[in-house]
């Protein structure tokens, strides 16, 4: 709802009129369309008619909607992808990805254009900066930037940002490769924790060696233990495998737990048939050719809560 009310700031700074006035012409369209679209869609057509643009000025990401053209934006990087090339239909080239965050949400940008990946290839855009965006367009939940769109160092400072995903909940059945995405679904099936081990500086996998490990970059180092546990949740519309490292196991078994196979079977007697939120990306599991999540926020779904959320809406 906070989208909705800063939807309404907007036009009543825009429009002069006050924003009771605003609200009740946004319920009269409703009424008039018989509740067919959203208060946000609402208040969107009441900005077109009042001749105001939404383009071209500054949002926060829980403002964002699919479809939206010439969105402007300023936020926080916090996660850099590899650059990856393509070669597809005679048409090869580069694609760069990175999540930035402001005050309200985090958002996937896209990068199509060669002089907006060089910034990433030349480290100019790097983990916490601050970049500027004009001119971009929302594609489902990502925002993509192509060579008509502006992206550049800020000097501006940002100082908290809200880093889980503000992405709306899918049903696992229309999940696709490469969004972001949060489903809601029951554990029906959980597999062993595993422990792997990886270089403290770049966090990969690191090779065991009779006296130590090696990372490929680093050379011998001291390496981080890290966990891993799988399990597929069903939200009644299909299955699909989730991964979850270190940081999310821990919200779910406490650390000291997971080495302690009595306690490990009590837990899994517990997650089992729970219901849980579980965000993060969809990738593509390259020996299985079938997609997972992996996690980067998990949630007990919450039942007292998510009634509060839904009589509010
Ligand atoms: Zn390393």
């Amino acid at each position: 709802m906070q989208n909705y009310d800063l939807l309404i700031e907007r036009i009543a700074k825009s429009s002069g009129l006050d924003k009771a006035e605003i609200e009740k012409r946004i319920e009269a369209k409703r009424a008039k369309l018989s509740g067919l679209i959203s208060k946000e869609g609402a208040a969107q057509i009441i900005s077109a008619e009042l001749g105001i643009s939404l383009d071209n000025i500054e949002l926060k990401i829980s403002e964002l909607m699919p479809g939206m053209k010439k969105v402007n934006l300023i936020g926080k990087v916090i996660n850099l992808f590899p650059v990856r090339e393509y070669n597809k239909n005679n048409r090869s080239g580069k694609i760069g990805s990175l999540i930035i965050a402001d005050e309200t949400g985090s958002l996937r940008v896209v990068l199509w254009d060669l002089n907006h990946i060089q910034l990433i290839e030349k480290k100019e855009i790097n983990n916490d900066c601050v970049v500027e965006i004009k001119n971009g367009l929302m594609r489902e939940n990502e925002l993509h930037l192509s060579g008509f769109s502006e992206i550049k160092i800020s000097n501006l400072v940002i100082k908290d940002v809200k880093r889980e995903n503000n992405v709306a909940e899918k049903l696992i059945k229309d999940l696709q490769e490469g969004q972001s995405a949060k489903v809601r679904g029951t554990i029906v099936q959980l597999f062993p924790i595993r422990f792997f081990y990886v270089c403290p500086e770049c966090n990969k996998k690191a090779n065991q060696e009779t006296d130590g490990f090696i990372c490929a970059e680093h050379g011998r180092i001291s390496a981080k233990e890290r966990a891993l546990l799988n399990f597929v949740v069903d939200d009644g519309t299909e299955t699909i495998r989730v991964v979850l490292f270190s940081d999310q196991i821990i919200k779910l078994i406490p650390e000291e737990n997971l080495k302690d196979p009595e306690k490990m079977l009590a837990f899994r007697d517990d997650l089992l048939g729970s219901e849980f939120f579980v965000s993060g990306n969809i990738k593509r599991n390259q020996l299985f050719n079938n997609l997972e999540l992996s996690a980067s926020d998990v949630e007990r779904v919450d039942l007292d809560k998510l009634i509060e959320v839904l009589e509010k809406n």
